[in-house]
This record gives structure tokens, sequence and C-alpha cells, in this order.
């Protein structure tokens, strides 16, 4: 049973480390407690429950979700805790025991937010409760819808959680549990719901997504066409898709979809043969460069972003120059480069050869460079043809941002800007870059 009036009223704040996913997941944490008469706090006001929701990518972040714990626990003092996520999963009873956390819900239980909050309001409170509840990972099996709006113009819909592949140096399927996703036709009603709010773009978010359809036997590129059918809907963008489930099928349809969008982003990791082996991804760089010239033969304009790690165990300085060479050699447009984090429990940490710091940042550097050139030559490129902008809100009197469908950037001076612009898709001919090269300059055609 669930008391509702102990919900009523009370003021929550929410903290959100990690990736788009647990945007979304706590976006809905936001939602679910607001239908139960909860009031979000506003910036500065002392709030009765925080929640904050956890990653453990790296070392890094583990530090940043306790020091955002500790945080949230000085700024709100008597404020019932949550802590929930990646971290607090992987490392449950030590989150537990900081100071000021009363509950720490794992990747199964997060779900069922309401009920333990309910719980452990109606047990006697002295102090705080450091309560722990996760289950072993092979036992993470809930998973919880969330179609978000992000503060921009898009909904972020997550299709799939967990992920069965197990490279070596990630601990993700440790902290989210096995591959699992809802059906197509939950998702197809999640989008609908978007548009009849208004919402014009969304982007599928997940951990893996191209396994869709282990749980339902269905497919993803089903899940495509399904959602391309959705009216309202003007854009669907995939966060990322696993080069070795990106099927040819897919591609194709993509280049001639209603509103899938010409921008792809694919997790490369190495560009090195050697070291996807020791990372044990599924596929080597023949089938990835495959990948990269089918989308540009189909879609020549296409945006594609590429994830790479430098430095991890047994990425030998050859290596990583044969990664540097390949990646150099193909059509991709910006990559997203992470200097490899030990984990503990991971299989990479039986690889002797380590990369140290310095050779790190190194490597991220020109990988950087590289990845700057290759996006200043694709906006380059764009200069001078005309596109379709989905604008974004902006202050009055300031320029309008939006991006195009192949994702640039585009800026409307604030001269042209107009409120009724947020969230419209608009015909503009790109111009050259603005001030600071982070996007280029548009003007409205017509
Ligand atoms: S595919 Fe590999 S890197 Fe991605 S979540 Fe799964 S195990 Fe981690």
């Amino acid at each position: 049973m669930i008391d509702t009036s102990a919900f009523q009223g009370k003021k929550a704040a929410y903290y959100t480390l990690g990736c788009k996913l647990n945007f979304s997941e706590t976006s809905t944490f936001g939602k679910t407690l607001a239908d139960m008469g909860v009031i979000t706090a506003a910036k500065g006001e002392q709030a009765d429950i925080c929640l904050i929701n956890t990653c453990s990518v790296t070392e890094v972040a583990d530090h940043k979700c306790r020091q955002a714990i500790h945080r949230m626990v000085r700024q709100n003092p008597g404020a019932f805790v949550v802590v929930t996520g990646c971290y607090a999963q992987l490392e449950g009873e030590t989150v537990s025991q900081i100071p000021g956390v009363d509950l720490v819900l794992g990747s199964n239980e997060k779900a069922n937010l309401i009920q333990y909050l309910s719980d452990a309001w109606s047990q006697p409170r002295e102090g705080h409760l450091h309560q722990h509840h996760t289950v072993k990972t092979k036992d993470i099996k809930t998973f919880q819808p969330s179609c978000s709006r992000g503060n921009r113009t898009r909904y972020f819909l997550k299709v799939q959680d967990g992920c069965n592949y197990f490279c070596t140096y990630c601990t993700i399927p440790f902290a989210r549990g096995q591959s699992r996703n809802p059906t197509i036709a939950s998702l197809v009603e999640q989008a609908q719901q978007a548009a009849a709010e208004g919402g014009k773009e969304i982007v599928l978010t997940g951990v893996n997504i191209g396994d869709f359809g282990r749980t339902t036997n269905e497919q993803f590129i089903d899940l495509v066409k399904a959602l391309d059918q959705v009216e309202g809907i003007e854009r669907f963008r995939i966060s990322s898709l696993e080069p070795d489930l990106m099927s040819d099928e897919l591609i194709d349809y993509c280049a001639h979809s209603r509103a899938f969008m010409p921008h792809f982003h694919v997790p490369l990791q190495s560009g090195s043969d050697e070291v996807l082996k020791l990372m044990h991804r599924r596929y080597d760089t023949q089938l990835f460069a495959h990948k990269i010239h089918l989308i540009k033969e189909k879609m020549p304009h296409a945006f594609i972003g590429v994830d790479v790690m430098v430095g991890c165990r047994g990425e030998l300085p050859e290596c990583f120059e044969a990664c540097y060479e390949f990646l150099k050699g193909l059509p991709v447009t910006q990559l997203h480069v992470f200097p490899y984090s030990e984990r503990p429990g991971t299989a990479a940490l039986r690889i002797p050869y380590v990369v140290d710091d310095k050779e790190k940042k190194r490597r991220a550097h020109q990988l950087l460079v590289l990845s700057d050139e290759k996006t200043q030559a694709f906006y380059a490129e764009q200069i001078g043809q005309e596109a379709d902008v989905l604008f974004e809100k902006a202050a009055r009197g300031k320029a309008m941002h939006g991006f195009t469908e192949n994702y640039v950037r585009v800026e409307l001076p604030a001269s042209q800007a107009r409120e009724e612009y947020d969230n419209q898709i608009i015909r503009v001919k790109l111009g050259d870059f603005n001030h600071d090269k982070t996007a280029l300059k548009a003007e409205i055609i017509g």
C-alpha cells in the first residue's frame, strides 16, 4: 500500500551524472514523483527529497558521484537522500554508508522508487536510514520505461537497457544487467504521446540499442520502420549503434526513410585490429570501414560521430598509430575521444601492457586535433547549401540555434530570431562560420 499523502507538497531536488539514458531516467523519476504531488525545488531552495542518479564509467565518474552526494547532503540538511544508477548498483554498500544517505536503489529496484520511498517513510526514522537494495547483476530484470523531454527541443526515448557483450574494459553489463527491451507497440505509443505534446524530434537511447528485440523476439529494423510512421514526429536520431549490429538493411532503410536522419553515431573504440581483439569487440576494422563507406554511399551528406578510446591496456605505440591512420582515412565527421580508465573487476586488468597518463593525454590530444579538422571540413562543405533547421528556444534578443537534418549546428542572428520559430522546422541558407566556429550562420529563405 502506498500512502500518497506522505508525498504531497514535498520538494525534490535531482542531480544526474553520466549518459543520456541517465538523464532520461531522472526525468522519469521527476515525472513519477510529480504525479504523487511532489514539487521540484527551485534553484537554491531546500529540498525534502534529494535524488542522485549516478554513473560509474570511469574512476573520475565514481569520484564525481561521491562529491555530488556530499554536496546534496550538505545543501539540504535533513532531506531524505536517495542514490541510484550505475555507481549505486556496483558499490551499493559503500554508498549507503556515506553520511546523510538514506536509500540506495540498484538497477533492478529503481523502477519501484515510489514503493521504496513509501516503505522507508513508514518506518520510524532517527537520523539516516542507510538502507541499500540491490540485487546481483544476473537478477536485474526490470525495465523502467522512459520518454523524456530534454532541456531543448528533443525527446529521449529509451528503447533498450543492459548489455550482454562484456567488452573487457567495460563495467556497464555489471551495473545495468542483461540486455532487455519493451515491445515495439509500447514504444510507438510513447512516441505518439510525445507527438501529442508537440514533440518534433526523438532520440532513441539505450545501452546497446542494436540488440533491441532480445526479450520480445522483435527486430530493431522493425522498430525503426514502426516509429517512422508516427505522425507528428519529424525527426528520429539513433544515439549510438554497435557496428556489428548496424545492418546494411538498416542503413539502406534510413537513406529512404521519412524521418530517420542522416546522422549516425558508431562506437569504434580502437582502429587497431589487435586492440579490438583485446577489447573483445565483435568486429574488425574492415567491417567498420564497410559500414562507414556504405552510409556515405547512400547518404553522402551524413554526419558520422565515432567513439574512440585511447591508452587502453595493450595499446602499443604502433597500435595507436594504426588507429590514427585508420581514422584519418575514413569519411567520419567527429571523434568522441575517451582516455581509458581502469575499472575494478574488469578483464582488461589482466592485460599486462599499461599506457601511462601522460601518453594517454598525448594520444587523446592528437585525435582531438584530427576530429576538429574533420568537423570543420564537414561544416565548410555545407556552406552555401539550403537546409531544414529545427530551432530551439532562445532568450529574447539573443541569437537562435538549431540543427540541420545532418546535425550541423546553425545560428540565426538575433535580428532574424523570432519567438515563433521555437521548435519549428524552418528552411534556411547556410552561410559562413559564426564567431567561435561552433555553428554556421543562417539566413531564412522566403
Ligand atoms: S557493448 Fe561493450 S562497451 Fe558497450 S555497454 Fe556493452 S560491454 Fe560496454
